[in-house]
């Protein structure tokens, strides 16, 4: 019966996944591994949001509200008069994106190496797949970016952009959105790490779409929660095209709760920029700059494969740049997490 499967997921694989530090642990018999794979923050949700999801989940006998107003009311009251459309992670709101903006045969703009999940997404969607390669240091070229993006319906940018770690400055972002005839998905999942603000560009473009995610810096990447600030013109024809009740009544309960909890995030952000520092004087390999809570490392002439299983042999999980198109073989990337998980990190990749 496998014949009926869509060809376009005969030919290329899925997203490819962290190893599990659970796996790791069985199979070399150790206790504790530093999980530096998945950029996520290592200290537990805001007790804040714990509470305001555990009152939620009394309620779940009945649908959530599909305008998921307390997580919208608590984005307004956070950031001011925007409009916001929110999703199962940023990863569900970049799809139900394609899928309102992009008919099948049209064309999606990607920059690249980055994050693989906007390229699955178009190709679900039976769009046509334009890469446009960064600069040999992977800052963006704006022209080149907007002549190989111009009839684009979406063009995809990540800044900081994962897995390199650089972000793209506002001025650049400016010059894109001029250029192009589409929208410009500008994914900030780590903008809370970086000193750029996007958020005045959002009152001046009608074609600027700035994604955002409560997986990183406010712990809740296993409520699968994501938004993003877009123009007036968009979020009535998002709700068309999206999937009834998408956001839990849980989730969304305690993103609206995590965001009044300054304090957690500001923990994690103040141990990101000091440990950004000792990574880049302390790890024998170079160390790209970084705007996000992860750094890519060289690790040439070693192989990432290499580099990537001596680590897990010795309790560090980290993360192999092979599966990033466009990146030759030769780049790991490493969160940051606690002083333990990144200590042991710096000792042991010292070591190889
Ligand atoms: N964008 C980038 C650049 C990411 O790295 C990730 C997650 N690794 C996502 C989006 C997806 O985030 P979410 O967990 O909100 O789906």
């Amino acid at each position: 019966m496998e014949r009926l499967v869509r060809s376009c997921y005969k030919k290329k694989s899925g997203y490819i996944f962290a190893r599990k530090a659970e796996d790791i642990a069985r199979e070399y018999g150790m206790s504790r591994i530093a999980r530096l794979a998945s950029n996520e923050n290592p200290e537990p949700l805001s007790p804040a949001a714990l509470e305001a999801a555990e009152e939620a989940l009394r309620g779940v006998n009945r649908y959530p509200d599909e305008r998921v107003n307390v997580l919208m009311n608590a984005l307004r009251e956070y950031y001011g008069d925007y409009h916001f459309v929110t999703g199962v992670g940023m990863d569900g709101v970049i799809e139900t994106l394609i899928r309102t903006l992009v008919d099948p045969g049209e064309k999606v703009a990607v920059s690249t190496p980055t994050f693989s999940f906007y390229a699955l997404a178009a190709m679900g969607q039976g769009a046509d797949l334009v890469t446009i390669p960064r600069e040999p240091d992977f800052t963006i070229d704006p022209k080149n970016l907007v002549r190989a993006g111009k009839e684009a319906k979406i063009v995809f940018l990540c800044s900081p952009n994962n897995p390199t770690g650089n972000a793209t400055g506002p001025e650049v972002v400016r010059e894109i959105l001029e250029g192009i005839e589409g929208v410009l998905f500008l994914d900030n999942a780590y903008v809370e790490f970086s000193d750029y603000d996007y958020l005045p560009l959002m009152k001046k473009h009608e074609n600027l779409i700035l994604g955002r995610t409560f997986s990183k810096v406010h712990s809740l990447a296993g409520l699968r929660i994501g938004y993003a600030f877009t123009p007036r013109w968009l979020p009535p024809w998002y709700q068309r095209a999206g999937t009834p009740f998408t956001v839990n009544s849980v989730s969304a309960a305690a993103a609206a709760a995590a965001l009044s909890d300054k304090g957690h995030a500001e923990r994690y952000i103040a141990q990101v920029a000091t440990w950004r520092k000792r990574f880049a004087a302390e790890v024998k390999y170079p160390v790209l700059p970084s705007d996000a809570n992860f750094v890519m490392v060289d690790v040439a002439p070693r192989t990432s494969g290499e580099i990537v299983e001596e680590l897990a042999r010795q309790g560090v999980v980290v993360r192999s740049c092979r599966s990033f198109a466009g990146l030759p073989d030769h780049y790991i990337r490493a969160s940051i997490g606690e002083d333990w998980e990144n200590a042991r990190f710096v000792r042991v990749i010292n070591a190889l």
